[in-house]
């Protein structure tokens, strides 16, 4: 079954929001006073419009047009300063906002990356691909144009507000009473559009998951006559994630509107009140005209609020998502010690699924170095859990594992490698090139011991490729087989070159051509190694050193063939009846 991955909650998001600007406080700073200071000057030039308005009214003509002038330059360099201020503002906040998108991107990139195997397995594949697709460009566009917008816009907002107040505080102060119908407005939006962008980025994740799973298992859903119902399913995701689009543009058609009509009321309000005022004499004309005017302009800041206010809710929802990822659990806590022997030693182990039942309980048992054992038992006895756990990739609940004295769960995937490999029937070929592909087991191996690995498993199709070992191996590339694919991972094995190999249905489900080659390659593998093989074909363990045999999560019988046929147990009856089989089938 898979999960969904968390979302982070307010405060996690406020949290990481300040981290986020102490980091790069420096340029912060800057963005602030930049933006404090281009705003500042902008502020002169409809003041000193004022002091014009009020000078013609009073002086005589002559005068005036000193004053007019003088003012008019100061206007004239006011407006020079703002520009030149504005863009430098401008220059840092977008290089603020790019270096932050950046680093938000390369931190989800490194939690993905330690998302522990056996969780990344569990995730929701959609979920993951759209928190990486979608919501990562949300929150890097809102960075780059939304951002420094709304940053400014608030700093102009304030700011002219302010000057109104300075000048005539009764304007002011109607003005801002105005803008109460702009708060509430928003408030309301606030309240709810949060939740309504997080439903509708869930649900984004959903049809990503319901559209990736179909697509993946499109062979399985034809052949089982699954398709109808996978439609279904598909039609109920688009149906979610299209309701939660309309509640989102519900909640937008009611801000808007409301948002409209209330940066009007400010200038509205001035005109009238101020003209009142002038007309008892209890405000000059300038005031009232200055006052309009800084009104004027203070619907170029509401409306790009207005504007951005949309994509700054769903970039914080996207980040919310992003940051959801630092509650997941890490790769486990590294143990520096280095393992002192190629010994395994499952020591009391007992493991349950995601919080359900056991499935393994006490499992006890010595590995030699060297040795090959065989782990058999009928379907759901535990085999393969037995086998994920060996390799790491999941952790015991309860008892341990250890390789040379030191717990596997210890051991980062780098070291861990060295020490033991799983081999299962999955194979993933990585969009890379076949080197890209074989470096992932030892980033620092050469060409030479590329070629040696490939040889030592029989892929010499790679001679034959286009591009030798640059040739890249995804669908525009060139594709392998299953049995190429395998040799491709066996070689990663050889150059990993670790002690122990787990074995688990390695060539179960292949065509007997495909299993007899993989097999010739698996036996130069395995040379030298520990081997624990989990053997659905009883051949294996006849071969083998021991034999583990596993039944409802526990070992219920350990020797060797012979000690086991002998005992007339368990095994000696699978081994009877496969016997009796085989003979059947030849
Ligand atoms: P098989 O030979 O059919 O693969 P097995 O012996 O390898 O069987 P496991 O696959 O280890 O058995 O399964 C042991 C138990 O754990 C079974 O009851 C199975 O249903 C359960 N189980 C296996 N994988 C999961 C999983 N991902 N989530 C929950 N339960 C699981």
């Amino acid at each position: 079954m898979t999960t969904l991955l968390p979302v982070a909650g307010a405060a996690q998001i406020r949290q990481a929001a300040v981290n986020e600007i102490r980091t790069d406080r420096k340029a912060f700073a800057a963005v602030l006073v930049l933006n404090a200071l281009a705003v500042g000057v902008g502020l002169v030039g409809p003041w000193l419009l004022g002091k014009i308005v009020d000078a013609v009214g009073k002086s005589p003509a002559r005068d005036a047009v000193g004053t007019v002038d003088r003012l008019a330059l100061v206007i004239l360099v006011c407006t020079v300063a703002q520009i030149v201020l504005t863009r430098c503002a401008r220059y840092v906040g977008y290089r603020f906002g790019e270096r932050t998108a950046a680093r938000i991107r390369e931190r989800f990139l490194d939690r993905v990356l330690a998302l522990p195997a056996a969780v990344a397995e569990r995730t929701s594949a959609g979920d993951l691909i759209a928190r990486g697709t979608t919501d990562a460009p949300t929150i890097a566009f809102a960075l780059r144009t939304a951002a420094p917008d709304v940053f400014v816009a608030v700093i102009q907002a304030t700011f002219i507000i302010g000057a109104v107040v300075v000048l005539n505080p009764v304007l002011g102060l109607s003005s801002l009473s105005c803008l109460l119908v702009a708060t509430i407005a928003v408030r309301w939006y606030l309240r709810r559009s949060s939740a309504a962008y997080r439903t509708e980025a869930a649900s984004g994740s959903q049809l990503a998951e319901a559209l990736a799973t179909s697509v993946a298992g499109a062979r399985t859903i034809e052949a089982l006559g699954l398709a109808e119902m996978h439609s279904m399913t598909t039609a109920s995701s688009i149906d979610t994630a299209r309701r939660a689009r309309l509640a989102t543009l519900r909640l937008r058609s009611v801000l808007f509107p409301a948002l409209d009509v209330s940066y009007v009321l400010p200038l509205v309000a001035v005109l009238l009140i101020g003209g009142v005022l002038h007309n008892r004499d209890a405000v000059s004309l300038g005031t009232v005209v200055a006052a309009a005017v800084y009104l004027r302009q203070l619907v170029g800041p509401l409306d790009t609020v207005m504007l951005w206010v949309d994509g700054v809710q769903s970039a914080i929802a996207s980040y919310a998502r992003l940051e959801g990822l630092s509650s997941t659990p890490t790769v486990r806590q590294a143990i520096s010690a280095e393992p002192a022997d190629n010994r395994i030693r499952i020591i009391d182990v007992s493991y349950a699924y995601d919080h359900g039942r056991d499935v393994l309980h006490g499992v006890e048992l010595d590995i030699e170095p060297g040795e090959r054992l065989a782990v058999v038992g009928t379907s759901g006895a535990g085999k393969s859990t037995l086998a994920r756990l060996l390799a790491g990739i999941d952790t015991p609940r309860t008892g341990s594992i250890h390789v040379g004295g030191v717990p596997i769960s210890g051991l980062d995937a780098d070291r861990l490698r060295h020490h033991v490999a799983l081999v299962t029937q999955d194979q993933h070929v990585f969009h890379d090139t076949v080197r890209g592909n074989l470096l992932i087991a030892r980033p620092d191996a050469t060409d030479a011991q590329i070629r040696s690995a490939l040889a030592a498993v029989g892929a010499d199709w790679v001679d034959d490729l286009p591009d030798d070992l640059d040739t890249h191996l995804d669908g525009t590339g060139h594709r392998l087989d299953a049995a190429q694919a395998q040799q491709l991972s066996l070689a990663r094995v050889v150059l990993a070159d670790p002690h122990t190999v787990v074995l688990d249905e390695a060539t179960a489900q292949m065509d007997p051509t495909s299993a007899r080659n993989t097999e010739r390659a698996l036996a130069v593998v395995l040379e030298g190694r520990t081997v624990i093989a989990i053997a659905h074909r009883l051949q294996t363990a006849h071969d083998a050193d021991r034999v583990a045999v596993m039944a409802a999560g526990r070992i219920i019988e350990l020797g060797t063939h012979d000690d086991l046929i002998a005992r007339e147990g368990t095994y000696a009856a699978l081994w009877h009846s496969w016997h009796g089989e085989k003979r059947t089938a030849t």
